[in-house]
């Protein structure tokens, strides 16, 4: 006998984890010290409390006990009706008509890119991820039996990188048969980036031509998608799929933690639109035995709120309240890289979303020395350090760019 019980597969510790650090700063405030925490990729208010929607919020209140049961395998009807209506806006009807869309209800986003690492491809295939990254793909890939690659996100000048994509793609092509790639689009986690319409147009005519040859399937993971644009409006990105002919399969990882203030209570979704009854049927029974052979339901109490509030009469008011959250996150990011630009220092482009990142020699020193003052931010690659505007207030803001200044 030794103490060898864990299986070789699940060895490993995480690496400088984002969890980890955050918890670090909750330990330093906890000793009375003035801590600027921009670690997690949550959104808290001026006060510090989390930014919650509150016509969810009082669903929630009203009837998270009432459907206690577990949820059909796929989640219930009315959360997939409640979702799509809130991606496809006016649209529904017209794309529930046209396509077949096999969805499930998972745990987060990170369930939904998960359940598409497991099912689109193979153990020990690779799967494509961008060269700045949230960093749990490459561990939900590894749990998938899957090795990675990167493309480089941005090209010389700073615009999305299509060229490198496709050469990626164009190298895997003669060894897989299928093609997996994530696209973290709009509001891109660490970056901020979003494409533009015209870099994902031109994206979306490249990929057509390379799916001549090979299977290509994009997880388009939208984990922030309302905090780009005008959240009343249909977002571009299903514009940009449904007005041109699509020749890969497009598949959507949704996130209700950050839109919907429902970080703990787990609730996302994996979805795609094709054409196909055959491919929709295979993609629908491989989610459901994903799902089943992993953790077998989803969060029914959380799935029903969120639905009934997304079908609800008070559905304005919900978007409303989005709306507003998307325009505090703004002002907040906004001002932060005014400041940035005052003080010189340099930021990686940035669109829209939770975080700025900056490029810098040694991100990791850096971040050691800022904990010297109190300061926790995430080195995110060697070279690169995340901030979570999302977590500051103004004054915080202040005090961090002051801080910046001497550090960098
Ligand atoms: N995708 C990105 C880019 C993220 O930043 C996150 C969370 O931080 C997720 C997906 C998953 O979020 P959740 O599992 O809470 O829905």
């Amino acid at each position: 006998m030794n103490n060898n019980y864990i299986a070789n597969r699940s060895k490993g510790k995480m690496k400088s984890d984002i969890l980890k650090i955050g918890a670090m700063a909750k330990a330093d405030k906890a000793l009375g010290n003035h801590v600027i925490d921009a670690t997690i990729g949550v959104f808290l208010n001026d006060d510090k409390s989390i930014n919650t929607v509150p016509a969810v919020i009082d669903n929630l209140n009203n009837n998270v006990t009432k459907n206690v049961g577990y949820a059909p395998i796929t989640g219930y009807p009315a959360f997939k009706e409640g979702l799509l209506k809130w991606y496809l806006k006016d649209q529904y009807e017209k794309r529930i008509n046209e396509y077949y869309i096999p969805f499930g209800a998972t745990l987060g986003g990170t369930g939904a890119l998960s359940i598409a690492f497991n099912i689109f491809l193979d153990p020990s295939q690779v799967v494509l991820l961008p060269s700045i990254m949230w960093g749990n793909y490459k561990l939900i890939a590894k749990k998938a039996g899957l090795k990675h690659d990167t493309y480089q996100l941005f090209n010389s000048e700073g615009n999305f990188n299509i060229t490198n994509l496709c050469t990626k793609i164009e190298e895997y092509s003669g060894s897989q048969s299928n093609i997996l790639i994530v696209l973290n689009d709009p509001c891109q986690n660490p970056t901020g980036y979003s494409l533009s319409d015209e870099e994902h147009l031109r994206l979306i005519k490249k990929l057509n031509k390379l799916s001549e040859k090979v299977n290509i399937t994009v997880i388009y993971d939208i984990a922030y998608l309302d905090y780009d644009g005008n959240n009343k409006q249909v977002h571009r990105i299903f514009n940009n799929l449904f007005n041109n002919e699509i020749k890969f399969l497009p598949v959507f990882a949704a996130s209700c933690s950050k839109v919907f203030g429902m970080y703990g209570f787990r609730v996302g979704a994996i979805f795609t639109f094709v054409k196909d009854e055959e491919l929709a049927s295979n993609i629908t029974s491989a989610i459901e035995s994903q799902i089943r052979g992993t953790y077998s339901s989803p969060n029914g109490p959380a799935l029903s709120c969120l639905g009934n509030a997304l079908l609800g009469e008070d559905i304005d008011k919900l978007s409303n309240e989005i709306y507003t959250n998307t325009l505090t996150l703004k002002v907040r990011t906004t001002y932060f890289i005014d400041k940035l630009n005052e003080a010189n220092i340099k930021h990686l482009p940035y669109k829209s979303g939770f975080f700025v990142c900056l490029p810098c020699s040694d991100a990791y020193d850096i971040c050691e020395k800022l904990k010297e003052q109190h300061t926790y931010l995430i080195p995110i690659a060697d070279d690169i350090v995340r901030i979570a505007v999302c977590s500051l207030n103004i004054s915080e803001i202040d005090e961090l760019v002051m801080v910046l200044k001497e550090v960098m």
